[in-house]
């Protein structure tokens, strides 16, 4: 049988790349070569690839208990990971919901909001509000909060009816502001929203302070402080999709703690498990589980997957925390901000360039093009290019992105732009 890969068209694209191991910030080719890999495999990785204590780690666990059912069963892995994840979390968030990607996380704390506002007895509190160049994965909820783009087109007919706000993209703002001038007019669209129609809204989601595969678009800080500010005022659940932005991506362990904001629910995956197994999980306020329990079992949560909190993932996440602790990951980042602020600089006045972005680990540039977006002609020519130079990096349309493993040498990240460079 044949493999279809994710978002390839087959007739356009050339043959996948056999990959036969990764090691660090490379991955090595079947046929020999080796590709640094700029953008840590769909930014999963996060300390490189085969770190040795997260390979040993699940190998021990798979000699114990590799899975169980996760309904009216626990295990130690799932206690643990918790018990960490709570430690590094604000002390309001203190339920965890396991799932097994990040769409599903998304899914889940979209249903647990509509279901918080039923339980409560406000059922028509049931919309929820999410932003312009949204995405939160594909499966068919997470899609709807997700914006119209190449991903949700042909899908119209089955996405659920969501909100649209506008985003802080200050490159192309959305009230036809310059940054210098504005004072996040943009978020007037979500706070007007949400003070006409509280009582029909559950939720607003966001990716906190960056929208990820929307372009790694940059927003202020005061922008989702104001959506949170808003959400209080009016009863709105804030849900926080950390499923790109956790685990140190934006130079602080979460977005929200950057932008000193607590959500009321987190949804967290990808560098989850240091970017060696499928796991995700959705945290929320004991406030949002309170409306839950009850005698009557109607009021459970009826959502759950056969890989719930499974024993492999958790024992990889808490490997992945204990390498937080052990290792100077922090310092590694910082590092990373740097060089990205130093070699970003150069690109700023280049022709080729129509804005440059940076938060924490990620950079980006958004070339000049007639047919700017996702479906860029420029994206392909890109590709092979960088591929043809040994470097894995996957742009979003015109938009060139790094987001590195964060073991990645000054060397090889100075590699990237050089090759980047090139490129325009
Ligand atoms: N949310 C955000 C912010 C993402 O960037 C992604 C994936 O890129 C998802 C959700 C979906 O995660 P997954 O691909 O694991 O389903």
């Amino acid at each position: 049988m044949k493999i279809w890969h994710p978002y390839t068209q087959e007739a356009v694209e050339p043959v996948p790349i056999a990959i036969d191991r990764g090691e660090g910030a490379y991955l090595y080719t079947a046929d020999g070569r080796r590709l640094l890999d700029a953008i840590s495999s769909w930014w999963v990785n996060l300390h490189g690839h085969g770190h040795p204590l997260i390979a040993e780690a699940i190998a021990r666990q798979a000699c114990k208990l590799e899975h169980v059912i996760f309904a009216g069963f626990t295990h130690e892995p799932a206690e643990e990971l918790s018990s960490r994840l709570a430690a590094i979390l604000p002390p309001s968030l203190n339920r965890l919901f396991y799932s097994d990607n990040g769409s599903t996380a998304v899914e889940v704390a979209m249903k647990m909001a509509v279901q918080f506002w039923h339980n409560n007895g406000r059922p028509e509190k049931r919309h929820i509000v999410a932003l312009e160049h949204a995405y939160h994965g594909d499966t068919v909820g997470a899609m709807s909060a997700s914006a119209d783009s190449a991903f949700t087109a042909a899908f119209d007919a089955l996405r659920i009816p969501v909100l649209r706000v506008h985003s802080a993209y200050c490159h192309r703002c959305p009230v036809g502001k310059t940054r210098s001038s504005c004072v996040i007019d943009c978020v007037e669209n979500l706070e007007q929203l949400l003070e006409q129609r509280p009582e029909e809204i559950a939720a607003v989601v966001v990716e906190p302070l960056l929208q990820a595969a929307g372009g790694m678009i940059v927003h202020p800080i005061e922008f989702l402080q104001r959506i949170r500010r808003a959400c209080f005022e009016h009863d709105v659940l804030l849900i926080a999709d950390e499923v790109f932005t956790g685990f140190g991506r934006t130079g602080r362990m979460f977005a929200c703690e950057l932008a000193e904001i607590v959500p009321d629910l987190m949804c967290l995956s990808k560098g989850l498990t240091g970017g060696f197994l499928p796991l995700a999980v959705t945290i929320c306020s004991d406030e949002v589980y309170q409306a839950f329990y009850s005698e009557d079992r109607l009021r459970a949560f009826f959502h759950g997957h056969s890989y719930s909190g499974n024993p492999l993932g958790c024992a990889a996440a808490i490997a992945n925390l204990k390498i937080f602790e052990t290792e100077p990951v922090f310092e590694r980042i910082a590092a990373i901000e740097r060089i990205h602020s130093e070699r970003l600089a150069d690109f700023r006045n280049h022709p080729a360039i129509d804005d440059v972005r940076m938060l924490g680990t990620v950079a980006a540039l958004e070339l000049r093009a007639d047919d700017a977006g996702y479906l860029s002609n420029l994206r392909s020519r890109l590709y092979d290019f960088f591929i043809d130079h040994g470097v894995l990096l996957r742009p979003l349309g015109n938009v060139v992105y790094t987001v590195p493993p964060y073991i990645i040498s000054d060397v090889e990240l100075h590699h990237i732009y050089d090759v980047i460079g090139k490129a325009l």
